[in-house]
């Protein structure tokens, strides 16, 4: 029987693998021009890690994870996110010791169990950024331009970001009653999930896609009537930031995440190609989760982009290697010819040009190959060329060839 893929999880094949490949390259260096440095943590970790972090009604911990047991019987999640991991690690390995601000970027996939459809998988890739011990807007407001000039420097100009404050813990639980008291004797017109929501996490009706609840919620006051003193003005210093950072942006009071840990701001990058799936990052601040993950009280903010979908709307870039892209092709007719050439390839290899050999047949059978490498030159040797010490040299541009010998072989290929 064939054995295929888990539902929900795809192969990156190439040439698509080159485009992932080349959006990686040009974000690394981005990354690098504001100083966010790379961690890889553990694909797997403690269920507990996102129970306390991402929460527990959360449409991600109430069906989306992959959990399961090891031998021991401990109970251990595939990640579904990014920060979670990520702040787990800052607090084990003391890492505000090391830096008192901490810039970190991570590539890797995540898991969730998910509906899949386009745009929506059940492992998916994200890059993120987490800015650890900074409290001021200035960090807020440095995260959306380094999430606008990672869009810019994939030439994806036309994505659009919102912002909103999700209040702190002096202001929003004023703004949760109110929801409260919006719900009261309409209880039974929303979903399910958005009763049970509105006893552990109200906020999170105004994330629920269904339409009977998003028309419900139209009438309920926005949280912006509820946001304190210094809410306000740190929300105030991030716009101003934006403003003179050039990010354009729109405010949207509906935007309210559906992890648990974030405070104050929060945003969305959305882009109209993508159709339903329109977001294509989010992120925002989370001051309390250090403190929550049992560290010190260590503000944070942040953000993670969808691969998948960053892709689809930079399919233009690709990797940037020219030599990728010209590779030089050794035909090579019997074992002698194959042994004669072994070491000039290596040498070519070793001066990082890309070179590609035949695996037997015939000659018009690899010359085949060599056009479909689209390789400009080919070199040819058979029985006689190695009795003779030479290799033909020839040009597919033009047809061109020439016999040269193969002590100047190198020299001459890699001019
Ligand atoms: P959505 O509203 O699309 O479900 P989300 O709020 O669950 O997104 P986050 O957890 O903030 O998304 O993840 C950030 C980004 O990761 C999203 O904007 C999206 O690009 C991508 N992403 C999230 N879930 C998936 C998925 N199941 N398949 C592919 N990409 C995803
Ligand atoms: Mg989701």
């Amino acid at each position: 029987m064939k054995i295929t893929a888990i539902k929900g999880m795809s192969d990156i094949l190439p040439p698509e693998s080159s485009v992932w490949r080349g959006v990686e390259e040009k974000v690394r260096q981005i990354f690098d021009s504001f100083g966010f440095e790379e961690i890889r943590t553990p694909i797997v970790e403690p269920t507990e890690l996102f129970v306390r972090s991402v929460g527990e009604t959360s449409a991600i911990v109430e069906k989306e994870m992959y959990t399961f047991e090891d031998k021991k019987g401990v109970s251990l999640t595939l990640r579904p996110e990014g920060t979670a991991p990520v702040v787990r690690a800052y607090i084990e390995n003391g890492l505000q010791a090391k830096y008192p601000v901490a810039k970190l970027c991570y590539f890797g996939p995540m898991f969730r169990y998910e509906q899949p459809q386009k745009g929506r998988s059940r492992q998916f890739f994200q890059i993120g950024a987490e800015l650890l011990g900074a409290e001021s807007p200035m960090a807020d407001a440095e995260m959306l331009i380094l999430l606008k000039n990672i869009f810019s420097g994939l030439g994806i100009e036309d994505v659009r970001f919102e912002i909103n404050s999700l209040g702190c813990a002096v202001c929003r639980p004023k703004y949760l009653e109110a929801i409260h008291g919006f719900m009261k004797g309409k209880e039974k017109k929303f979903c399910d999930d958005c009763q049970k929501r509105a006893k552990k996490n109200p906020l999170r009706i105004l994330d629920c896609k269904k339409e009977p609840c998003r028309e419900l919620t139209e009438a309920v006051s926005t949280i912006s009537d509820f946001w304190c003193e210094a809410c306000r003005k740190h929300y105030r210093e991030v716009r101003g930031l934006l403003l003179a950072g050039h990010v354009p942006f729109k405010e949207n009071t509906r935007i309210v995440r559906g992890l648990d840990y974030y405070c104050r701001t929060a945003f969305e990058v959305l882009c109209d190609r993508l159709g339903a799936q329109n977001a294509v990052a989010a992120g925002g601040r989370y001051d309390g989760l250090v403190k929550d993950l049992g560290g010190p009280d260590i503000p944070g903010v942040g953000f993670a982009i969808g691969m998948e979908r960053l892709t689809l709307l930079a399919p233009l870039i690709h990797d940037s290697r020219p030599t990728i892209h010209e590779p030089m092709f050794f035909a090579l007719l019997g074992s002698e010819a194959e042994q004669a050439a072994l070491s000039v390839i290596q040498e070519l290899r070793e001066k990082s040009l890309r070179v590609e050999s035949a695996y037997g047949g015939s000659l018009k059978s690899q010359l085949r190959r060599a056009d479909k490498l689209k390789a400009k030159w080919v070199v040819i040797l058979g029985e006689n060329e190695v009795k003779k010490g030479v290799a033909i040299v020839k040009n597919m541009h033009d047809g061109k060839q020439n016999e040269i010998l193969m002590g100047r072989l190198v020299g001459e290929l890699s001019k």
